[in-house]
């Protein structure tokens, strides 16, 4: 789970780390009532989960508090990389004498930590690293030793930062672990024309399978920012949205998880992640089958239901449903196997959709879907 901004900084903060003093807003007269307590002079700052706001105008400076609350208003118009922006930040504005970049990630291939740090902060860590490769320092970091001092010491000497900045490296390991975090990464951590060593903006994504030990996070269902995901947890649906044509849907995530991979092998993109779980009703599949094909970029829809608990002629019956609701203009091919499937099939070939293909196979229905995907 990927926290916002403000969320992250809350943990920096709690773990010893200096940030702006900051409060939120979600609309441009709180906005200014913000920026009043906080002085007059403010940076207002889009709440969106992804990289390059200052580049896209979602950071701006603001130097009274009417100022914020235009600012504030045109930020929150704005979408940034697909992200409508619905709260802002307002931070009182740093004084910058140098900009650096820390990060820590997991190395999943290794089985380690890595800590990637740069004297040269600020911009995209990615153009760094592939303009200068020689800029971005990336050290090994074996979680059973973690940050120690020494090796605090190592990441300064190898990315050449300040070499204060050592403890907010040890501060920044103690957020990674003791808040069960996958990344933690601060671009930039500053150092202010006071001296002061600030961490001006940060990113932290938790374990999700660690939620569990931080009630804090575990209770709030954070914002889908997108609209066909929000709609589908609606419906109590697990889909994720993908960006290629054969919407896909399934029973049971391994399975699911497959058929992503064999549209693929069939020279398609899947464009999404949908699985009806285990016992899903008729209900389920139809609403399933509603949020896929309302996606504008789905050209085909293929349903692959290996019948465990759930029964293959409950799906096509919700299937049938969606077809008298839904009414779809795309292909949608249809694979099933396994408990009742013959009952599953005869329900579909009884209904003699004309956009409703049967296939006999995994395989075979993808490559259908694919070619369906291409043609219509
Ligand atoms: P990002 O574009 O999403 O990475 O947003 P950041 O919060 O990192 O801000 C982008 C850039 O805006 C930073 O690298 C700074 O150069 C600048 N910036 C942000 N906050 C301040 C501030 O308080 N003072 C100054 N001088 N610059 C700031
Ligand atoms: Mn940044």
């Amino acid at each position: 789970m990927d926290l916002y901004e403000h969320q992250a900084r809350q943990l920096f903060a709690e773990h010893g780390v200096l940030v702006p003093r900051a409060e939120i807003a979600d609309s441009p007269g709180v906005a200014r009532d913000i920026a009043r307590e906080l002085g007059g002079r403010v940076v207002v700052k889009a709440q969106v989960r992804t990289g390059g706001r200052g580049r896209a105008g979602g950071v701006r400076l603001a130097e009274d508090p009417d100022a914020a609350e235009r600012v504030a208003r045109e930020i929150l118009g704005m979408t940034i990389g697909g992200h409508p922006v619905r709260t802002v930040m307002l931070a009182q504005p740093v004084d910058i004498e140098s900009e650096f970049y820390v990060s820590y990630v997991l190395d999943r291939a290794a089985g380690r930590f890595l800590a990637i740090a740069s004297a040269e902060g600020g911009t995209e860590i990615e153009e760094v690293a592939a303009a200068r490769p020689e800029a971005v320092a990336r050290v090994p970091v074996d979680p059973a030793e973690g940050v120690t001092e020494e090796k605090a010491a190592e990441i300064v000497r190898a990315a050449g930062l300040p070499p204060r900045t050592a403890g907010v490296l040890a501060r920044l390991w103690q957020v990674l672990t003791r808040e069960d975090a996958l990344l933690v990464e601060v671009n930039p951590l500053v150092r202010t024309t006071g001296g002061q060593l600030v961490a001006l903006d940060g990113k932290v994504s938790l374990d999700d399978n660690a939620l569990f030990r931080h009630a804090r996070w575990s209770g709030r269902e954070t914002p889908h920012d997108d609209p066909l995901e929000a709609a589908a947890a609606a419906r109590g649906l697990t889909y994720v949205r993908l960006d290629g044509e054969v919407g896909v849907i399934g029973n049971g995530a391994g399975l699911v998880m497959s058929t992503l991979d064999v549209v693929a092998g069939s020279g398609a993109r899947p464009a999404d992640f949908l699985d009806i779980g285990g016992g899903a009703s008729a209900r389920v599949m139809s609403d399933g089958l509603s949020v896929v094909l309302s996606d504008p970029g789905v050209r085909s829809v293929l349903v692959n239901v290996f019948g465990g608990i759930t029964a293959c002629d409950t799906v096509a019956e919700g299937i049938v449903a969606a077809l008298d609701t839904v009414r779809p203009a795309k292909p949608i091919v249809v694979r099933l196997d396994g408990n009742n499937a013959a009952r599953g099939r005869a329900v579909l070939t009884d209904r003699a959709h004309p956009l409703v293909h049967q296939a006999a196979t995994m395989d075979e229905a993808a490559r259908l879907a694919a070619e369906l995907a291409h043609t219509s």
